[in-house]
């Protein structure tokens, strides 16, 4: 236990917040989570991921005598979360199958002479008669149970082991337990309260809201990889993220590919062999900018804070699914993404995988309820994160504005005499086709196959020519997600006619749809970087560079000594000395102890340093650059130093190279605009001007692709 010095238990535990952690003031429902656990009580937790479920139990454990007992699920991360906490000065340590005897026995003898604030431990470990029965000889402040929707044994997550976690109820009833969790559906929370005994506790919802977090949902064009690639080179170059694939052969097909095209990007499958695994793991939490394919086997209770987008190559298998998954992106609180490309195979296979499932009718049913919603969320045209909350028992009352929905509200129309057409074929060719050969047949095709069933003598063959083969593909992924049809089991893709569909047949029921997106070359989101464009590049970067030697040397993940955030607020507020250093949020006492005079040296020796450069300019050049910087146009410039404009242009690039410019000083363009060209560049073999004049279809001067070029090479 630290700090008794102050009376209250809500003082003491602010005083906790504030000279461990650094940080000002509790977030939402922390404070009073707290409260209610430093004085006993039991608490269920729901809480979105990044909403701070740690510090729940983790102040608790400091203001409570006795160790914290902290069950979670991953042997492989515990060690990550210890050393975070020892990074603030806390007494922590992790029992696991991983140590040596001797290890083991010094943390046993840490907890029973009761020097240890908190203690991990894997459920199987905990369970164990000689680890319970420890456990009631030690000074034991409270028990927390991270992820606790694994005790759900319909939830993608379940772990057996968790079950007989109810143990801890009947052996310590006095000692408080708190279970937190950031996706439990109203079935999953029941399971929760159920299953670990915690029928007494509080609930505290935070709700599952992750404003941070822009959903995007997009069509697969038949080039899944291809728009996967656009969007991380428009809108995340070099930073971390994850990509999603449903099968090994797909994960090691796309890191190698992303690989050729520059980006640091590893594959994680089961497949790999554990080595591997971890050592790619390892790189992702250690390493800048690098970006893990995996298969749904990697994420669980990662806590890289700075993961800047979560991208889906496959259809996750349910909304739950879906949101643990993306919620692994933006944990520190900044702006991330969401983004996923999906399409009509995706919808077949897993619905025949669902088909040929073993499982007993109940379970079946139940997931094919999960698939159907996960499609809907797909399908739909109204804001995402509305009915991602809804799913989750949470209600946002107004459209988010940072879905893709939201931002650029897809065109609907009314599909009902295509679907009848599209039903028909499938009854008319006998129900016994799929999807391809339809498209074909309403196409009125000319082909062997057709002629040989004699499909091109019904009433369906060529009515559909007002649309093309990709709509056509689009309007039956659509109703094959709305169940319209059903997919055969023996997986050969045929469609069948369902009774949903015969009100539509009928023309009793309209049928409204999203229309398919259009191919656009720009981009609809926005870079999500927040901080490599501050004010002062040089700190920021001097800082970062320091922060990476501190970890190196620890071998520890570079956001262990400081996060992103609180080097941004550094850079921000460029404090004088290390009282003004020690007000910056995310800086405990420790910190400042042990690296607080290392970063204050160099924020003195670097501030200020990106005024004075003009290095490496001629004099004609350094005359148009500080006439461009009084508010001349280039063009005012031109005619008053009877130059041409692609001389003055020629000189705005030399002070674009050596930072004194920025782009956005010499040309006026919109973000998307710039992106478009950037990407264009990024795409064309030899970078040449020619080509990608052309390739914009001539839109852009040359001197503004020339501006645009100098900015990415430096
Ligand atoms: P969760 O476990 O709910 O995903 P974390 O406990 O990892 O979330 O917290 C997310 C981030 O927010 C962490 O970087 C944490 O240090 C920070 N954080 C949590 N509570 C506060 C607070 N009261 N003030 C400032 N930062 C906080
Ligand atoms: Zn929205």
């Amino acid at each position: 236990m630290l700090h008794t010095d102050t009376s209250k238990p809500a003082d003491a535990a602010l005083h906790v917040l504030q000279t461990i952690y650094g940080y000002d003031a509790f977030r939402n429902q922390q404070a009073e989570i707290v409260d209610h656990l430093v004085n006993g009580g039991d608490a269920l937790v729901l809480m979105p991921t990044g909403g701070g479920k740690s510090l729940c139990f983790q102040v608790p454990a400091l203001v409570r005598e006795g160790t914290a007992i902290v069950v979670s699920p991953l042997i492989a991360l515990m060690q990550d979360q210890v050393m975070a906490l020892r990074q603030n000065g806390i007494r922590a340590s992790f029992l696991n199958s991983s140590q040596t005897a001797m290890e083991v026995n010094g943390v046993e003898t840490a907890l029973m002479n009761g020097d240890l604030d908190l203690l991990y431990v894997a459920p199987e470990r905990l369970m164990m008669p000689r680890m319970l029965d420890l456990l009631s000889r030690a000074p034991l402040a409270l028990f927390a149970i991270d992820e606790a929707h694994c005790v759900s044994q319909w939830g993608h997550d379940f772990r057996p082991e968790y079950i007989k976690l109810s143990i801890l109820h009947e052996r310590f009833p006095d000692i408080p337990r708190i279970a937190l969790t950031a996706t439990a559906d109203g079935t999953t929370q029941r399971e929760i309260i159920e299953r670990l005994s915690l029928q007494e506790a509080r609930v505290f919802n935070d709700g599952f809201d992750r404003p941070n977090i822009r959903y995007r949902i997009t069509e697969n064009q038949g080039n899944a990889r291809e728009q996967l690639l656009r969007f991380i080179l428009n809108e995340h170059e070099g930073e971390a993220g994850i990509v999603y694939c449903l099968s090994r052969k797909r994960v090691d097909e796309v890191a190698q590919w992303l690989s050729t095209k520059g980006m640091t990007a590893l594959p994680y499958h089961a497949g790999l062999g554990n080595e591997m695994r971890q050592q790619h793991q390892e790189r992702f939490l250690r390493e800048d900018g690098v970006i893990i394919v995996a298969t749904i086997a990697f994420g669980m209770g990662i806590d890289k804070p700075d993961v800047r987008f979560v991208a889906h190559l496959n259809l996750p298998k349910s909304i739950e699914a879906y949101y643990q998954e993306t919620g692994r992106a933006g944990r520190d609180g900044l702006p991330a993404d969401a983004w996923m490309a999906y399409g009509l195979q995706d919808v077949i296979t897993l619905r025949q995988m669902q088909g040929n499932s073993t499982a007993e009718e109940g379970r079946k049913r139940l997931e094919q309820h999960k698939l159907d919603a996960m499609l809907g969320l797909c399908e739909l045209a109204t804001c995402r994160r509305q009915a991602l909350l809804r799913y989750f028992d949470d209600n946002l009352d107004h459209p988010c504005g940072n879905c893709d929905n939201c931002l650029t509200p897809p065109e609907t129309w009314d599909a009902t005499v295509a679907a009848q057409k599209a039903l028909s074929c499938v009854y008319r060719t006998g129900q016994r086709f799929g999807v391809s050969y339809l498209v074909d047949v309403l196409l009125g095709k000319e082909q062997d196959r057709i002629s040989q069933f004699g499909h091109d003598k019904i009433s369906t063959y060529g009515i559909g020519t007002e649309l093309n083969s990709t709509e056509w593909r689009t309007l039956y992924r659509q109703i094959i997600a709305r169940g319209l049809l059903h997919i055969d089991v023996e997986g050969h893709g045929s469609v069948q006619l369902t009774d949903t569909a015969r009100p539509v047949l009928k023309g009793e029921e309209q049928l409204t749809l999203r229309k398919m997106a259009k191919i656009s070359k720009k981009s609809q989101g926005r870079k999500t970087r927040t901080f490599s464009g501050a004010a002062n590049n040089t700190l920021w970067d001097a800082l970062r560079d320091h922060r990476k030697i501190l970890a190196t040397e620890q071998s520890i993940p570079a956001y262990m000594i400081f996060h992103d955030a609180t080097l941004a607020e550094m850079t921000e507020r460029q404090p004088q000395n290390l009282e003004q250093l020690g007000r910056i949020s995310g800086i405990g006492e420790r910190k400042l102890e042990a690296y607080g005079q290392g970063f204050l040296d160099i924020i003195l020796a670097t501030a200020g340093s990106d005024n004075d450069q003009n290095d490496g300019i001629n004099d004609t050049a350094a005359n148009s650059i500080s006439l461009l910087k009084q508010g001349k146009s280039p063009e005012d410039i031109a005619s008053e130093r009877k130059l041409s404009t692609n001389t003055i242009y020629a000189h705005l690039c030399q002070g674009i190279a050596n930072g004194e410019l920025a782009l956005s000083d010499v040309i006026s363009l919109n973000e998307t605009q710039i992106k478009e060209i950037q990407f264009a560049f990024e795409l064309s073999e030899d970078g040449k001007m020619k080509g990608v004049f052309e390739a914009l279809d001539g839109e852009y001067d040359y001197n503004i692709l020339k501006a645009i070029k100098v900015s990415l090479s430096i």
